[in-house]
């Protein structure tokens, strides 16, 4: 079956075409600045970029337009929206409602608005998404994988806040975690690469990314993860802030003399390794660049960022009790030999000896600890729409 997957932003919209029997990429692409003027690139399986300036006013029209790209006569790799057997799509929040994968309806529409207050600037595009694929594809089936799902099974010591139990039970306000489906498919994928049961393994998922977070996978299961109710909370990322005081919110507003929305928009825009490089840059390449040559900001940025890294892997490792593999994926997980180094230096108290050698991998699965290591140290590349594409052939086929 030929599985479209759907991952709609409020301004984006990518899109992946893919065999669920051979996994092979048909076709893949990006609607870009929906709703300002538009922009399309789509890439035939084995063929070159094809890029499009043309309008794109609204996630109707983007639909369309991913439909165009994949049928089109020249480039296109499909004859006609027959061959499309299901679409999955990426939806962000699923609140406590959803702990797996589930075919669409409207009961599900439904409950995916009810949560949408919980990510209220992408669960509303992930609808819009789906609505705009029923309306082009009517009676094809269609599944929403969420990105909070697979961290549902964390206990309640893992996902409570400190904070008056009412305000859970009447808002739950509670850590839900994201990049689920990434944290799920590294942490299988890992047990495949040591042939042990994914059920016996203690294994540590560091998904760093422009958004980056660290899970805590015990014997198949996730036990704790460092994003919260929102992305916000755990890793210094790229432009957000990750674990900090909450007073520090109401001390810069009354210092910088600001409003709420615009702390926030610092935590989230203009911290991270950004703002700790001294607004250098969010991208690792450029820090890497500047570490190199002894840039003291881009030194504070990616030192900090790793200390941090490594503090949550120690304390997963307390919560599960030991660990017997961590795992690097995502931009700079599976870019970054020099942050897997500087974070696993850190590391030595656990038994983790990095072999530098192996370590210098770029995007490819490999093992990159020594034999002498006692916890297995692996970059594992993420890939979510192969996960997502998957799901959708389990609940479709
Ligand atoms: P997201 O999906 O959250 O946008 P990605 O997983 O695509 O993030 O990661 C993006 C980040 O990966 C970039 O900002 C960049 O910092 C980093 N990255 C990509 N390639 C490299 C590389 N070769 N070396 C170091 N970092 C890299």
């Amino acid at each position: 079956m030929k599985i479209l997957v759907i991952n709609c932003g409020s301004s984006s919209l990518k899109f992946q075409l893919i065999d669920s029997e051979t996994e092979a990429v048909l076709g893949k692409g990006l609607c870009e600045r929906i709703g300002i003027d538009g922009r399309i690139n789509f890439t035939p399986g084995d063929g070159d970029k094809i890029t499009k300036d043309t309008s794109i006013p609204d996630h109707n029209k983007a639909i369309e337009l991913v439909i165009e790209a994949l049928t089109d006569a020249n480039t296109g790799v499909i004859k006609s929206l027959e061959e499309i057997g299901a679409v999955g799509h990426r939806i962000v929040h699923g609140g406590e409602k959803f702990t797996k994968s589930v075919v669409i309806d409207e009961d599900v529409i439904k409950a995916i608005e009810e949560v949408s207050d919980l990510a209220p600037l992408h669960n509303p595009a992930n609808l819009i998404g789906i609505r705009a694929c029923q309306k082009a594809m009517p009676g094809v089936p269609m599944v929403a994988v969420f990105d909070t799902a697979f961290h549902q099974t964390m206990p309640e010591e893992a996902f409570l806040y400190g904070i008056p139990y009412t305000l859970y039970e009447k808002y739950k306000i509670r850590r839900y975690g994201f990049h689920g489906t990434s944290h799920s498919y590294v942490s299988k994928r890992a047990a495949e690469m040591l042939g042990k049961d994914y059920s016996e393994l203690k294994t540590i998922v560091c998904h760093l990314g422009n958004g980056a977070s660290v899970s805590a996978v015990k014997n198949g299961k996730c036990v704790d993860t460092s994003m919260g109710l929102t992305p916000l909370e755990g890793l210094i990322m790229g432009t957000r802030s990750g674990d900090i005081d909450p007073s520090v919110v109401e001390f810069i507003m009354k210092k910088e003399g600001i409003d709420v929305a615009e702390a926030e928009n610092i935590l989230n825009k203009k911290s991270g390794v950004y703002g700790l490089s001294g607004d250098v840059s969010s991208d690792f390449r450029d820090l890497e660049d500047g570490y190199n040559a002894g840039d003291k900001g881009c030194i504070r940025a990616i030192n900090t960022f790793c200390y941090r890294v490594a503090k949550y892997i120690g304390s997963y490792a307390a919560a599960m009790d030991g660990v017997d593999c961590i795992c690097f994926t995502a931009g700079v997980g599976e870019n970054g030999p020099l942050v897997r180094n500087i974070i696993c230096e850190r590391l030595g108290f656990l038994g983790v000896e990095i072999d530098k050698d192996a370590n210098e991998v770029h995007g490819k699965e490999k093992v990159v600890s020594t034999d002498a290591s006692k916890v297995k140290v692996l970059v594992v590349p993420t890939n979510e729409e192969l996960a997502i594409a998957r799901d959708t052939n389990e609940l479709c086929k």
